[in-house]
């Protein structure tokens, strides 16, 4: 007979909600995390988007740290000279709460705490080594030599699951499937935060943006999300173009963000808190494992769960659904008694029921959308050169639009038939 029902490797969003919806449901959960305490070795710009939590914990908006509420959403093209922005308010996100900034540090502390106090054991600073197994079964895991055994185990280790890969039960990951992400938090008075952004009380700002200044192949995307009294500000960096291009390094891009002359006036004054760096999981559906087997289950990043692309970075809504179904795939096979593959097949099938399956097969290419060329040069360099002409005076005759729209993708770096072809194809993927 197991020690446990079951073992969860990782306390992140992933993990966690897994360890709170078995214990909910009695059954005999043991949570490991190799942070002491959980969100300590934990990196996410991080705005937790959607209403996922409120599965597990009902009233989540009071039981879990939130910095602000977000209410003002931009996307913003940065090119060496100019900021072209798309700059979205709305009431509407007071009423309909979208999304809120979020710290790991407190927020996953609070999920592990959650876990606990619906009667999982939480084990925090050990690494699990690699999953125990019998006849090809996985039957717990190891540490350090010693198995603890369970029924099922949970794989929510996040980006760069190496329990599952030194246990063979996925292949090693490529730069295809991950990105570089690097991130400063900076701490400023709460009133400034709120004049720089025109925000009022616990309103936040989430804003990404394209950094086309870049030179070389190197292709990056910012975050800049305000917190409470602190800003989290950060580069998703493309791992293959930082390969291919061979000379700039993730923190000369960080670097050149914070120091960019539309940047830099937001954060003045403000002191440096945190820096770290950490890999985001971006490969899509076609870098997602086999995410069940015999007696084991991958969530969350793990199993690459994530609908990011250099444009938008979601993953803690996608870890925390699909653990919350691994969870609801453990409890109904413990019903049967059975926690063979075969059992816990219905975990896929509640995922592809979901939106975690579904954006990840309908968006399946949109990273060549989000990480082309028409992207990061082509369309910032279009309307830097088109807007410039339209507001500059010049004391000369006006030009039509269509005269200055021909003019302005001149030097975009791609020829008229390039640009038609590309665009049409972006449309298509999207
Ligand atoms: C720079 C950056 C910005 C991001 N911004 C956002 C954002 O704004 N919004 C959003 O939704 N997502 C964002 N993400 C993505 C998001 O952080 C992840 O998708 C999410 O954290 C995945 O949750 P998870 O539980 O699967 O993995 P993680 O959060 O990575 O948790 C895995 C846990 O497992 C533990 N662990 C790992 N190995 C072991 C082991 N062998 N033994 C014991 N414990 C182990 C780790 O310490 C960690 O606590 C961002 C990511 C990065 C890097």
């Amino acid at each position: 007979m197991s020690e446990f029902d079951a073992i969860v490797v990782g306390a992140g969003p992933a993990g966690s909600s897994a360890a709170i919806r078995m214990a909910n449901k009695k059954l005999n959960v043991l949570l490991v995390e190799r942070a002491d305490p959980p969100g300590s070795k934990n990196v996410s710009g991080g705005i937790l988007w959607g209403n996922a939590l409120a599965e597990i914990i009902p009233e989540w908006e009071k039981d879990i740290p939130l910095e602000r509420l977000i209410t003002h959403k931009g996307t913003t093209f940065l090119t060496k000279d100019s900021s072209i922005s798309i700059d979205f308010r709305s009431t509407k996100f007071l009423e309909n709460h979208s999304g809120y900034s979020v710290l790991r540090a407190r927020m996953d502390n609070a999920l592990a705490n959650s876990a606990r106090k619906a009667g999982a054991m939480v084990v925090t600073g050990v690494t699990v080594d690699r999953v125990a197994k019998e006849e090809g079964k996985v039957v717990g895991v190891e540490q350090d030599g010693e198995i603890i055994t369970s029924d099922a185990v949970i794989l929510a280790e996040g980006a760069n699951p190496r329990v599952a890969i030194d246990s063979g039960l996925r292949k090693p990951i490529g730069d295809q499937d991950v990105a570089i992400g690097v991130k400063q938090i900076i701490r400023l008075p709460e009133n400034t935060i709120n004049e720089r952004f025109n925000l009022k009380g616990s309103e936040g700002f989430a804003g990404e943006y394209v950094l086309s200044y870049l030179e070389g192949e190197a292709e990056a995307g910012g975050f800049l999300y305000t917190n409470k009294d602190t800003i989290s500000i950060g580069a998703v960096i493309s791992s293959s173009k930082l390969r291919e291009d061979g000379q700039t390094h993730s923190y000369d891009i960080m670097e050149s963000f914070v120091q960019h002359p539309h940047i830099a006036p937001l954060l003045e004054g403000g002191k440096l808190e945190e820096y770290s760096a950490h890999l985001v999981c971006e490969g899509g559906i076609d870098s997602v494992p086999r995410i069940y087997g015999d007696g084991y289950l991958i969530a969350g990043d793990a199993a690459g769960f994530s609908f990011s692309n250099g444009l938008m970075i979601q993953g803690m809504n996608y870890a925390i659904t699909s653990g919350i179904a691994a969870a609801d795939t453990v409890i109904e096979a413990k019903e049967r008694g059975n926690f063979s593959s075969d059992s816990l097949a219905s975990y896929e099938r509640k995922l592809e029921d979901s939106y975690v399956l579904k954006d990840l097969k309908n968006f399946r290419n949109i990273d060549k959308v989000t990480w082309s060329r028409v992207t990061h040069r082509a369309i910032p360099k279009i309307a830097e050169n088109l807007l410039y002409s339209m507001y500059h005076e010049t004391g000369r005759p006006k030009k039509h639009l269509m005269q200055m729209i021909l003019e302005s993708s001149r030097d975009s770096g791609m020829s008229k038939s390039q640009l038609i072809l590309e665009s049409y194809r972006m449309m298509r993927r999207m």
